[in-house]
């Protein structure tokens, strides 16, 4: 052939984290045959979907076989019961939404990929460490990227600056890898940082179902102003355990504008040439985990979650290792003691402990030298995990 392709993608690095893991555990399965090894590294939800979930797609799924019910191509946006029932779900917080404001999606990592495409030529700021997706998705399309360190000193939660431009700033909270979430004084900060330098706050709030503490904001629209300024992209993922049934949502307020563009209305556009919509049965069990029987259900796996995540944090605590997570997040970030590199210690832990983490220098530069484990083992791996971490840090 003969075509040019986009050399954009030449500049991503190849994502061999998760692949690199699965061929040292291979590796040392082989050598080790007997080794009990207990995995902390999962970063996808374990437990099942709850019934008032199930039970809404199954019955959905039947309507669709029924000449009188059946429903073609979904409305690209999304029906009106899910978007009323979102618009519900803030409502509970006290954040009034706009219907119209509101987009269905097959999940959160489709819209925070896509988003791009409504957007210009900025300034991109990034988390580091953070989830990849942001940096991988602008990288593509040849944006400018900088960063917004993380570290001990600002607990990996990056404050804005004087030097920082006008630009797009991704926020992730509570933050896949590191767990640290942004209470509302800092999110307030950062939305006067975005209004004042005229710039958007992209919100990744994936794991907002994980804050139990009133001091943290669950979206950033509780923060005054951020309509002006923010768009926010959540999903059903974590919260409901949609991560194999694929469903999300992303507020995009009607008073976002720029360049005499709004972008709600641009996004409608985008939505209507590129995605046909989530599947009916998919949004009517999205609808149920958003109902009050349906909250309820899906909280008893978080809290299942989360007494992993507290047992962890004790052990951690006892020990006096620096770690943030663990609270409002299923996730622990640590420092690797005695300054090992991340990679050195995914070595050391699979061998004297048989644990299978995640290392932290897979998620940006600033993770080198930290460590992340997830709490969604079950309690039984988790405590043994704890056991044989008591004895080796
Ligand atoms: N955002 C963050 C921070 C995540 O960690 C993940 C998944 O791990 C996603 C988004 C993707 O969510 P979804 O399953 O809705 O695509």
């Amino acid at each position: 052939m003969n075509i040019k392709v986009n050399t954009n993608f030449d500049n991503i690095s190849e994502s061999y984290l998760f692949s690199e893991i699965n061929k040292r555990v291979s590796k040392y399965k082989n050598e080790h045959p007997n080794a009990n090894i207990v995995r902390l590294g999962i970063g996808d939800v374990t437990l099942p979907l709850s019934k008032v979930v199930v039970d809404a797609l199954v019955k959905a799924s039947m309507e669709m076989g029924v000449k009188e019910t059946f429903r073609g191509y979904p409305p690209e946006y999304g029906y009106d019961f899910i978007k009323e029932a979102i618009v519900k779900y803030y409502d509970r917080a006290g954040i009034k939404l706009d219907l119209d404001s509101v987009f269905l999606s097959d999940g959160a990592k489709s819209d925070l990929g896509n988003i791009v495409d409504i957007l210009g030529d900025n300034e991109i700021y990034i988390p580091n460490p953070v989830y990849p997706v942001y940096l991988d998705s602008n990288i593509m399309s040849g944006r400018h990227i900088n960063y917004l360190y993380g570290s001990i000193d600002n607990n990996f939660l990056p404050m804005p600056k004087d030097e920082y431009k006008t630009g797009i700033y991704y926020l992730c909270s509570p933050n896949n890898p590191t767990g640290a979430t942004y209470n509302y004084d800092e999110l307030t900060k950062w939305v006067e940082f975005a209004k004042r330098t005229g710039s958007l706050i992209i919100y990744d709030s994936a794991y907002e179902a994980f804050i139990k503490n009133d001091n943290y904001p669950h979206s950033i629209y509780e923060i005054d102003g951020s309509k002006e300024c923010a768009i926010e992209i959540c999903s059903f993922s974590k919260q409901a355990g949609f991560t194999g049934l694929r469903c999300g949502w992303t507020i995009i307020p009607l008073e976002l504008k720029s360049d005499n563009h709004y972008l709600n209305k641009m996004w409608k556009r985008r939505q209507a040439t590129k995605f046909n919509g989530v599947s009916y049965p998919v949004q009517r069990a999205a609808e149920a985990a958003l109902s009050e029987a349906g909250i309820k259900e899906c909280d008893i796996n978080i809290q299942y979650y989360m007494e992993n995540a507290r047992l962890l944090s004790e052990l951690f605590d006892k020990k006096g290792i620096y770690y943030t997570g663990g609270k409002s997040s299923p996730y622990i970030w640590f420092k690797c003691p005695n300054n090992m590199k991340s990679w050195e210690f995914f070595d050391y832990l699979l061998d004297k402990a048989n644990i299978v983490g995640t290392p932290g220098a897979g998620f940006g530069t600033n993770g080198e030298n930290y460590f992340r484990i997830t709490s969604f083992a079950t309690h039984e791996n988790t405590k043994e995990a704890i056991k044989r971490l008591e004895e080796l840090l």
